[in-house]
Parts: C-alpha cells; sequence; structure tokens
C-alpha cells in the first residue's frame, strides 16, 4: 500500500481523495495557492504545502512546485483528481520520472488519448463504435474538406483534436459556413490547446450523452460499472448526472460495457476511466474517453458499492483489481446536482463569503462540498463548489429525496445555482427522463421568452 499521498487538486475533489487516503492510512499531502489556505482539506491533511500565487499557472499548474511538494514530505505518489493537470500527460511523465507513482493510466495512454484524432482511431480498430467522422485531421484543402463534410452529411461539428471542457468545437449547417468555421475552429485551437488540428464529424441532432465508467489495473484485468446519463448540459457543461441511464436495457449495458472493458485491455489501460458516447436511436457513439477520476463519479459509487477513488489508490499502489464483473450489480438509482457559485438566472460567477450553510442530509443523501460557514470563494477558479448527490431504491424516490435535499440547502452570502436545479428537478421532461443534450438549454431560453412576455 501508499504511504502517503500528494493530493494534486483543491476543493471538493481534494476533500474527496483525503478521504480515501485516510480509509485506506494512507497519509496526505494537501497543497494549495496562496488564497486557498483556508481549505477545509488543508486543514484535514496531515501535511500541507504552499505551491504558489492564485492563478492556478502559479499554483495548480506550476508542476516542478507540485513535484517538490512530493520531494520536500517524502511522499510516494500524486493523486491529480480532475481538471488542472489530471489530462496532462507530460505532468505524468515528470512525476513518473522523478520517482513518485502518478495516480492515472500512463503517461502514453493519457496522450493518445488527450489526441482525440488519435483517440478515436485507436477506438475504432479496438471495435469501439464511433460518430461518422473524417476519420483524421482536416487539411488545407478546401475543396477535400467540403467534399469530407458532404460525405459525412449536414449538420457536421468541426472539432479540435487537443479540445477539452466544452470548448473548441463549432456546428456547421451548410457548405458555404464550412470553410470559415474551420479557421476560426483552428486559430482557437490554436491560441487555447497549443494544437490547432481539428477534425470534423456529423453533428448528431437529438443525442443523449451517455458514459462508460471502467476500473483497470494495467495487468490484463479490467471492468466496467455500467453508465452515468450525462445530457442535461448547458454550453456543453455537464449540470445534472445520473445512473443508470433511463431507458438503456442490462443487455445494451452489458453490450456496450463489454466493447470498452475489451479496449482497456487492449491498450493496457490503468486506473479509473470513462468512454463518453452520444447515444441516438439506440446507438453508441465514442467521442472520447477521460483518462482521470470524473466529477460524476459518485453516481456511479451510489449504485454499485464501489468507492472508485480507493479503487485508484489500490491499482496505483499495483494491486490486481479485486472485483470483478460477475461483483457488479446495480442496486438503485442516483442523482448528482453540481452546485454552483453563480447567478442562477445570469451564470455569471459569485464568488464570497459563505454567511451561512446548512448542509441536506437523510436516508441516500451524499454531499460532496468542501465549503463551510466563513468560507471565503476565491474569484479565481471554477464556480463549482460542491456536489448534492442522491440514491434512492428506484428513480423516482432518488428523485423525490434530490427535491427534499435542494429546499433544504441554504447557502448564504452567495448566490448559487440551487434554484436553477430545482427548477430542472421540478421539469416534467426531466422527470421523464430520456431527454437529450440540447433539453436544458431549450428549456432555459423558453423560460427566459416568457419571463419576457409576461413584462
Ligand atoms: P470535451 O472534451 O470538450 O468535453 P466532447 O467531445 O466530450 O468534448 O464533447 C462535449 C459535448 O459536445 C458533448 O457532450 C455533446 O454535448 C457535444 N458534442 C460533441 N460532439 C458532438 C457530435 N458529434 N454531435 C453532437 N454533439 C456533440
Amino acid at each position: 500500500m501508499l504511504d502517503k499521498v500528494v493530493i494534486a487538486n483543491r476543493g471538493e475533489i481534494a476533500l474527496r481523495i483525503l478521504r480515501a487516503c485516510h480509509a485506506l492510512g494512507i497519509k496526505t499531502v494537501a497543497v494549495h495557492s496562496t488564497v486557498d489556505r483556508n481549505l477545509k482539506h488543508v486543514a484535514m491533511a496531515d501535511e500541507s504545502v504552499c505551491i504558489g500565487g492564485a492563478p492556478a499557472v502559479e499554483s495548480y499548474l506550476n508542476m516542478p512546485a507540485l513535484i517538490a511538494a512530493a520531494e520536500v514530505t517524502d511522499a510516494q505518489a500524486i493523486h491529480p483528481g480532475y481538471g488542472f493537470l489530471s489530462e496532462n500527460a507530460d505532468f505524468a511523465e515528470r512525476v513518473e520520472q522523478s520517482g513518485f507513482v502518478f495516480i492515472g493510466p500512463r503517461a502514453e495512454t493519457i496522450r493518445l488519448m488527450g489526441d482525440k484524432v488519435e483517440a478515436i482511431r485507436a477506438m475504432k480498430s479496438a471495435g469501439v463504435p464511433c460518430v461518422p467522422g473524417s476519420g483524421g485531421p482536416l487539411g488545407e484543402d478546401a475543396a477535400e474538406n467540403a467534399r469530407i463534410a458532404d460525405e459525412i452529411g449536414y449538420p457536421v461539428i468541426v472539432k479540435a483534436a487537443g479540445g477539452g471542457g466544452g470548448r473548441g468545437m463549432r456546428v456547421v449547417h451548410t457548405a458555404a459556413h464550412l470553410h470559415n468555421a474551420i479557421a476560426t475552429t483552428k486559430s482557437e485551437a490554436k491560441a487555447a490547446f497549443g494544437n490547432d488540428q481539428v477534425y470534423m464529424e456529423k453533428f448528431l441532432e437529438n443525442p443523449r450523452h451517455v458514459e462508460i465508467q471502467v476500473l483497470a489495473d494495467g495487468q490484463g484485468n479490467a471492468i466496467h460499472l455500467g453508465e452515468r446519463d450525462c445530457s442535461m448540459q448547458r454550453r456543453h457543461q455537464k449540470v445534472v448526472e445520473e445512473a443508470p441511464a433511463p431507458g438503456i436495457t442490462p443487455e445494451q449495458r452489458a453490450e456496450i460495457g463489454k466493447v470498452c472493458v475489451e479496449a482497456c485491455i487492449r491498450i493496457g489501460y490503468r486506473g479509473a476511466g470513462t468512454f463518453e458516447f452520444l447515444y441516438e436511436d439506440g446507438r453508441f457513439y465514442f467521442i472520447e474517453m477521460n483518462t482521470r477520476i470524473q466529477v460524476e463519479h459518485p453516481v456511479t459509487e451510489l449504485i454499485t458499492g464501489v468507492d472508485l477513488v480507493r479503487e485508484q489508490l489500490l491499482i496505483a499502489a499495483g494491486n490486481k483489481l479485486s472485483i470483478k464483473q460477475s461483483d457488479i450489480v446495480l442496486d438503485g438509482h442516483a442523482i448528482e446536482c453540481r452546485i454552483n457559485a453563480e447567478d442562477p438566472e445570469t451564470f455569471m460567477p459569485s464568488p464570497g463569503l459563505i454567511k451561512h450553510f446548512h448542509s441536506p442530509g437523510g436516508p441516500g443523501v451524499r454531499v460532496d462540498s468542501h465549503i463551510y460557514e466563513g468560507y471565503r470563494v476565491p474569484p479565481n477558479y471554477d464556480s463549482m463548489i460542491g456536489k448534492l448527490i442522491v440514491h434512492g431504491a428506484d428513480r423516482d424516490q432518488a428523485l423525490a429525496r434530490m427535491r427534499v435535499a435542494l429546499s433544504e440547502m441554504v447557502v448564504d452570502g452567495i448566490k448559487t445555482n440551487v434554484p436553477l436545479q430545482q427548477r430542472i428537478i421540478g421539469d416534467s421532461g426531466f422527470q421523464r427522463g430520456g431527454v437529450n443534450i440540447h433539453y436544458l438549454e431549450k428549456r432555459l431560453k423558453e423560460q427566459k421568452e416568457k419571463a419576457i412576455d409576461l413584462g
């Protein structure tokens, strides 16, 4: 087992990792920026190290400072969490070259999956169903690109090979707009990701986002833990997630799960990972693989009983997977609402001092959050301040528990998206289940128009 782990992250996921480490008797090192001294997990960690200034480039993205933190504290491993350096192959490589364990896949796997063009190629040859597309990066030849788009059929989506976080993509409806769209996406991708390669896919008009969670030990063993539905999105960012996905049959789950497991074994995958798919008309289309723990991992934990962060730590310590596919039995239904410090109408970030905080509770309620009364949400980072996750015997019970839990949640002093989450949970379309990825934005637009109509 590992002895001491550096948690190279902040906020709720840092706390989540700390809890998993302490439950396994692993000591923790919290690293933090100058504005993050008061983070909850910093107080709870065995040791803490200030690694730099408030801007993430000076701290949470500062590779030498993070590795130095592991050196001075004599830690063995670094857990990257999600975001920041979690999918940075260079970081994984430098961590391992410095003699530490990177809690995640091998650097070459991260590199492969970080290039979406290469990832799709690898997945296609491993038998994973992909979205019809260019099958490679687009060149400079406008006529050739127009031909590719014609062959795929409009609408198409131009996507950055190095893209992430819902950025670096553009939908094109007609040939007239193709050339410009490619040029703009290219220059944006260059600026944002340092890689101007773009590729083209069929733009699926009404898909759902359904993703498969996997665990693999890099020693020839892999399992899947079913799927999550993350179709409730705004600007390609997930807002609500649930497991299992409404309407997916056990046969479909077993079939797509098996494809993912086989792909993991084929590429020698190690650790926790997620295969993201768009799901339309009963078919799965691979879009990308995330080589890290995801924000929405708790819904899978609640229906499988598997502690995914614990498994990440065990795998990183060199253990073989102790869970077999037949051990994975789905129980009930789980829903997660992301709680953001933002205006529920305008979505503007709302950092500041939390004057009062009351956390929901009761059967089947889990709160993964680092906030507390007197905590000041800094303006420097992502606006997510926690996740409210509920479990029920079935979807209706989970919905009912979420409704009550949201009504109990009090965060005073800053604005949060709790009112928006209440509207989503109360929405009849969401309650029916199985809405597509455009549903939330459509409803938001309708409500805005209605509000204007009413004056
Ligand atoms: P990122 O890495 O930025 O999250 P993804 O490739 O995972 O990028 O896509 C993010 C979201 O963009 C998807 O969940 C979906 O909402 C939308 N999207 C991506 N590709 C397509 C496509 N081919 N058709 C329709 N929507 C898409």
